[in-house]
């Protein structure tokens, strides 16, 4: 089958991954592709009316890898680099997230390519408005729900909300995750991906005997799932030595102020020139001596260049597909690094998602103590199979989650059987 129109560095990454996994659980090499290639796969224009009277044409995408086991699932990224094969990659992965841990839905993943940062209030409206009608006979709770993802927000969700109900002709909470609480989104999901990444490295330092008070952290990426991750980890007594975001990054050996750094992140939208704290290049932050490092941005970080220079115990991937192939292995080289792979380590961002759509469908809200007390049973479960699998067949962790994911969708297609 021709791969051709997914033509990417990150799609080959995924299906390099993938391929390796299925040699390993002797999957068919009539269900390979099967397995691999997206269901369906969507690319829309999207004309946007700008706030100076011109139109400007953006390409949006939408692709959903399977459908075997419900509606499928993951999120919509604005920005200037989505393309159809990046988007592709991210399906793929959002189907080997959901099986493993246990979330009746397939992967899928939408895009833009845009630069939200460029768009005014309006305009930025406009197009997710636009982009959602485009989409409308493609999503649904019962077919494909999207939710955030870099560049989208709760307000992005509300406006899809609301244009797939008024063509739908009533309130339809469910099509979408990620939203204000006041629209039905769910307490704890904006910051469940964060808190999940850190409970997860909690997880991690119990198993190597690491004590969080004095442990200190790295964080690539200072969004929602970074910033989150860092203040979890603070509130334990790990120190956080140094953080970025697109536009540079900040260090401080004697650990960053995160509430001041807050406040003047909100000021100024960027960790940049934040006072108290050295200048640090984002390829020189990865390198920082640290316990904890957390690629939190965007995929292939750590490659076969930096790989060996990594210094950190646990490496968290809170970005979707942030380890290169190459990466991986020199990692593999590196039994001292303890890897929480993305698949896992990011889960809890669609595990409550799950939950927001659960409460939709039912229309019975739950409390926050709730949502984080299911949250972390799943991420419990998923955590011990996936080094149970580690340490017993001795794979890395990426491989033992991936296997976990992958033989739970190849099951459930081999059960289903082929139609016709
Ligand atoms: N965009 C998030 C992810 O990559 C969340 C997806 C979702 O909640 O559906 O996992």
């Amino acid at each position: 089958m021709s791969t051709s129109v997914y033509d990417s560095p990150v799609f080959h990454m995924a299906c390099h991954q993938f391929d390796l996994v299925a040699d390993f659980l002797e999957i068919p090499e009539s269900l390979r592709d099967r397995l691999k290639m997206p269901r369906r796969a969507l690319t829309v224009s999207i004309p946007v009316r700008r706030d100076d009277g011109t139109t400007t044409v953006f390409t949006g995408y939408r692709v959903q890898h399977h459908l075997t086991l419900g509606p499928t699932k993951g999120g919509i990224r604005f920005h200037p680099d989505v393309t159809m094969g990046e988007v592709a990659a991210l399906a793929m992965w959002m189907s080997w997230k959901c099986a493993l841990t246990g979330l009746p839905y397939g992967g899928a993943k939408g895009g833009v390519c845009c630069d939200p940062s460029q768009l005014s209030i309006g305009e930025l409206e406009r197009l997710t408005r636009r982009y959602t009608q485009e989409l409308i006979p493609f999503i649904g709770p019962q077919l494909d729900v999207p939710a955030p993802d870099m560049g989208t927000n709760e307000q992005v969700m509300a406006w899809i909300m609301d244009t797939y109900s008024l063509q739908i002709g009533h309130c339809v909470p469910g099509v979408v995750t990620g939203k204000p609480v006041g629209l039905g989104g769910s307490l704890g999901r904006r910051e469940s991906t964060g808190r999940g990444v850190a409970y997860l490295i909690s997880r991690a330092m119990d198993t190597l005997g690491i004590r969080a008070e004095g442990a200190t952290a790295v964080v690539q990426g200072y969004g929602n799932v970074g910033s989150v991750a860092a203040s979890s980890l603070a509130k334990q007594g790990v120190k956080i030595l140094a953080v970025s975001d697109a536009y540079g990054g900040i260090h401080n050996a004697a650990g960053l102020d995160l509430q001041a750094l807050n406040t003047y992140v909100a000021q100024t939208k960027s960790v940049v020139g934040f006072p108290g704290a050295e200048p640090v290049s984002n390829a020189e932050l990865l390198l920082i001596p640290c316990d904890v490092l957390i690629p939190a941005a965007l995929e292939r970080q750590i490659t076969g260049e930096n790989a060996s220079k990594i210094q950190c115990r646990i490496l968290a991937e809170g970005a979707n597909g942030p380890t290169t192939p190459e990466a991986d292995l020199i990692l593999e080289q590196r039994p001292e690094i303890f890897l929480i792979p993305d698949i896992l380590c990011n889960s809890g961002g669609v595990i409550v998602s799950y939950f927001e759509w659960v409460q939709d469908l039912q229309s019975f809200f739950w409390g926050e103590g709730e949502v984080m007390d299911k949250l972390y049973r799943i991420l419990e479960q998923a955590f011990n199979q996936t080094l149970q699998l580690h340490r017993k067949r001795a794979v890395s962790m990426r491989f033992a989650a991936l296997s976990l994911g992958i033989k739970r969708v190849w099951e459930a297609k081999q059960t289903r059987g082929l139609y016709p």
